[in-house]
């Protein structure tokens, strides 16, 4: 089993897609990742998804990612008395410390950083940036405010304060417990929500200990200014264009996508577009024309995944959704044009012997119209630094290590095959071209263009470049 494409597709498990025949039909549509939010759901359902997942793994022997994505401290406000209220544009509204239930002229929030925090005119936004509250007046427990945009404010909606770096640490008592869990159930990449600056990162990097790989989710604009040290300390960076479209100006998220994907990149570092990206196929049988642009826009930003969020996990076609993204990647990576932007977009080599047979092997493969790049990974660092060059043909990852075949499942163009190391040079020749047959990477004749260090079994030592012919067994030496 081989995909077709390049661009990696994350699907989001949720009501709609909890048992075993659903995933596996996400998986065969084209699902290479799966998500768990852990903004939703008990640990139960959470352990059985990912049971699910491994079972299907198991079954179609292919490596499955998953991720865990960590609620982060989202802040939200308490409940109305009557149920839901409708704000008016230029009325006061008071958010305080007393829990008691809301109504139309106050609610509870249970957050006083945000009131130490706040001065006059900072913004409050709720659910999603639908109403707009600016402050007037803040003291220790509470804050007045004018209503900018109003609406009808229901229970528990999330409220953003955008452009305020908020105390807060980056982990709530939840998110601890929630990050227990999936380190325990072996979760392949841990996403991290809210995440103000780099020493947020540094902490969970530090707690979760080369356990899982980390992935920040950059949603605020106090993450945007220290992206640099937060790219060097995650292993790969979201877009969250959710919470980044409530955070900043709404117009301002697709220059960030392109900037973005261009540090992750130029780092070698997966990183992902998602939310919104075919929204209307929560409802409906067919996206808009606006989302298939928008889907195709972040393969041809050169993206290594695109994701499904409510589409998958709550909508009424989780299936269609997956094909129809698997659908526009494929299409978008043929067009000539895609691969003239991944060539002119190449991020410089840096001084090292993976990066120069990185770009080696790239060149050699298109040259010689070559079936696949083979690299021999240990960490998954050698595949990453193939990843990086976006060669013309399909990197097969070849790796002892079952986890990380699992975390490169979310990387461009990486189609991991789990093997022993090899014994010997004849050996390694003979473990790639049977995997390459197995998996139809090519027919007899066609060849690959082989990345490995050797000796075998060291990490960090890629030195040699080797090119084979499918149909040949034991022509090294
Ligand atoms: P969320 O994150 O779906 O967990 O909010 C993604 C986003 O904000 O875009
Ligand atoms: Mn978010």
């Amino acid at each position: 089993m081989r995909r077709t494409r390049n661009t990696k597709i994350i699907a989001t498990l949720g009501p709609s897609s909890s048992t075993l025949p659903v995933i596996r039909a996400l998986f065969e549509a084209g699902a290479d990742v799966f998500r768990l939010n852990f903004s939703h759901g008990d640990h139960k359902t959470h352990r059985d998804l990912f049971n699910i997942i491994r079972t299907l793994e198991a079954e179609v022997g292919r490596p499955i990612g998953v991720i865990g994505d960590l609620q982060g401290p989202k802040l939200r406000i308490g409940t109305f008395a009557q149920g839901p209220v409708i704000l008016r544009q230029d009325q006061a509204f008071r958010l305080d410390l007393t829990p008691t239930p809301g109504d139309a002229t106050r609610v509870y929030l249970p957050h006083p950083e945000i009131f130490a925090a706040a001065g006059p005119d900072t913004e409050l936004l709720i659910d999603d940036g639908r109403l707009r509250l600016r402050v007037t007046r803040a003291g220790a427990d509470f804050a007045e405010t004018v209503v900018l945009t109003g609406g009808r404010i229901s229970d528990n909606k999330g409220v953003n304060v955008p452009n305020v770096a908020l105390p807060v640490k980056a982990l709530t008592a939840k998110d601890k417990a929630d990050l227990d869990l999936a380190l325990s159930l072996g979760i392949d990449w841990i996403a991290l929500s809210f995440v103000q600056r780099a020493q947020d990162v540094a902490e969970v990097r530090q707690l979760i200990n080369g356990r899982a790989g980390l992935i920040t989710k950059v949603e605020k604009p106090t993450a945007i200014d220290e992206i640099d040290e937060i790219t060097k300390l995650s292993d790969a960076l979201m877009v969250a264009r959710g919470d980044l479209g409530v955070e900043m100006p709404i117009e301002a998220v697709p220059g960030l996508q392109k900037r973005l994907v261009r540090i992750a990149r130029t780092a070698g570092k997966p990183i992902v577009v998602a939310t919104q990206m075919l929204e209307s196929m929560i409802h409906a049988p067919t996206p808009t024309r606006a989302e298939v642009s928008d889907v195709a826009t972040a393969v041809y930003d050169g993206a290594d995944a695109v994701m499904l969020s409510a589409e998958s996990a709550a909508g009424a076609y989780p299936i269609s959704a997956v094909r129809m993204m698997s659908r526009i990647a494929e299409q978008a990576e043929k067009d000539p044009m895609y691969r003239a932007i991944m060539n002119a977009d190449k991020p410089k080599l840096e001084a090292t012997a993976a990066d120069a047979i990185s770009a080696a092997a790239a060149q050699t493969a298109e040259t010689l119209n070559a079936a696949c790049i083979v690299s021999y990974t240990a960490t998954g660092s050698t595949a990453l630094r193939a990843a990086r060059e976006r060669p013309s043909v399909p990197i097969m990852g070849l790796t002892p290590v079952v986890e990380t075949a699992r975390r490169l499942a979310l990387v461009w163009g990486v189609h991991c095959v789990q093997s022993r190391d090899p014994s010997g040079f004849n050996d390694m020749l003979d473990l790639a071209l049977a995997a390459a047959e197995r998996d139809n990477f090519g027919r007899t004749g066609d060849r690959l263009v082989i990345m490995a260090g050797v000796p075998f079994g060291q990490a960090g030592a890629t030195n040699v470049l080797r090119i084979a012919r499918l149909g040949d067994t034991n022509t090294g030496g």
